[in-house]
């Protein structure tokens, strides 16, 4: 059982609320250079169409900053409405104030307060950032990160452990600078005058364990909306596994409004890699549900061909193709769960447990599948792999168009 999703103030970010009790919302990164219009335009819709519901453009050069409002008018006209969020740091000021189309144009800035200036130019130009904010009624993330931490403050308590021999660790300084970067920020925001109703706040570090005491305490400390993400979480496999078990406890805590997975892509790899990451984290807990689910057993001595894993992957691939078919036609077909087992063993319990599930043979079993539909025997396919990946996508097909109601046609 999950905990309860924690109470937090709702923030609009474009027409995506974030917080205030809306599901988690899922957001990505473009990795293209902003004033590349048509590159970052492409990446961009790529990112929406895989789920992604607020895309960040790095905005760090006047070439950045005046290619932005035509990115959104691009966008706009092809019918794509996500929300772009600009990633300032160092002169985000200067960028915001001499290109106001810029600033109307983005759906929220985020201000990075280690990034921001040195000594009194800090406040000052976080200031400036969040007064521009207000002007335009957009929201800002106050985006603290651990390899960006304002160093004065790092030095100052560094300094106070030593001269009171306190005994705290390295480890737990940083963690207590995070927060009071965050909400030192947050009140320097308000003083701006942005109201609570637009302020996000992330304290991203690169080790699961101190992200879960850092976002736990922000959580008991804030109602401003979290955005989570383990910073710098690496590539492949040890980026999913940090980030899923780092923002796994916390949303699983009722602590997280938005989440990123800052995955590094293989060179040439899918950008789009990030977005399935976050929406499969979201949906493994039952916070949301963005596609059908494929329940595969991992195959193992007792299946010693590969039909089973074929077809998996098959079924897997065919359902992520007709997806966005489905969804404009059905209300609720991301709910439907598949199963496709490799043995007698787990094969019928779990095939009954989905809505379509199928159990092929294991080496010496009869050479036949049975199929079950929501927990019933259905029929017993038979045939080569493509004659059984054949039949079980008919049958995916006829369940989605008889147990799904109809969408209301748009217009
Ligand atoms: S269901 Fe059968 S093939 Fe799959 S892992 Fe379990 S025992 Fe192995």
């Amino acid at each position: 059982m999950l905990g309860t999703r924690r109470d937090t103030v709702a923030v609009r970010v474009g027409h995506v609320q974030v917080g205030g009790g809306a599901p988690v919302v899922v957001q990505s990164m473009t990795s293209t250079d902003t004033a590349d219009v048509a590159a970052t335009v492409r990446q961009i819709r790529e990112l929406a169409e895989a789920g992604s519901e607020i895309v960040r453009v790095t905005v760090n050069t006047a070439e950045a900053a005046a290619a932005v409002p035509e990115i959104v008018r691009r966008l706009r006209g092809e019918g794509c409405e996500v929300p772009l969020v600009g990633d300032f740091h160092f002169n985000g000021h200067l960028l915001l104030r001499s290109q106001p189309a810029c600033a109307a144009a983005l759906a929220k800035y985020r201000i990075n307060p280690g990034n921001v200036g040195h000594g009194t130019k800090r406040d000052e130009n976080f200031t400036t950032i969040c007064a521009i904010a207000r002007d335009h009624g957009k929201a800002v993330r106050i985006g603290v990160n651990v390899g960006s931490l304002n160093q004065e403050l790092v030095m100052a308590r560094m300094a106070d452990n030593t001269d009171r021999n306190l005994g705290r660790s390295s480890a737990e300084i940083i963690n207590e600078c995070m927060i009071i970067s965050a909400l030192e920020s947050t009140e320097l925001a308000l003083a701006a005058g942005l109201g609570e109703e637009r302020i996000v706040i992330s304290a991203k570090l690169s080790r699961p364990p101190e992200l879960i005491a850092v976002y736990r305490e922000l959580a008991r400390r804030t109602r401003q909306p979290l955005h989570l993400g383990l910073t710098e979480a690496g590539m492949g496999v040890k980026g999913l596994v940090w980030s899923a078990a780092a923002m796994g406890v916390l949303l699983a805590e009722g602590i997280g409004d938005t989440i990123r997975v800052s995955l590094t892509p293989r060179p040439g790899g899918d950008r789009r890699e990030e977005v399935l990451a976050a929406c499969e984290l979201l949906q493994a807990l039952g916070l949301r549900a963005f596609a059908p689910s494929v329940t595969a057993c991992p195959g193992c001595g007792r299946t010693t061909s590969t039909t089973f894993q074929e077809l998996a992957e098959r079924v897997q691939g065919y359902v992520r193709e007709r997806l966005p078919h489905w969804k404009a036609r059905y209300e609720g077909v991301e709910t439907l769960t598949l199963a496709v087992m490799g043995c007698v063993v787990n094969g019928p319990g779990e095939s009954k447990a989905a809505n379509i599930g199928i159990s092929l043979p294991g080496t010496g079993e009869a050479p036949s599948c049975p199929v079950y539909v929501d927990g019933v025997k259905y029929a017993t396919f038979k045939g080569t792999p493509e004659q059984l990946a054949a039949q079980f996508e008919a049958l995916i097909e006829e369940y989605v168009a008889t147990h799904y109601p109809p969408r209301p046609l748009a217009g």
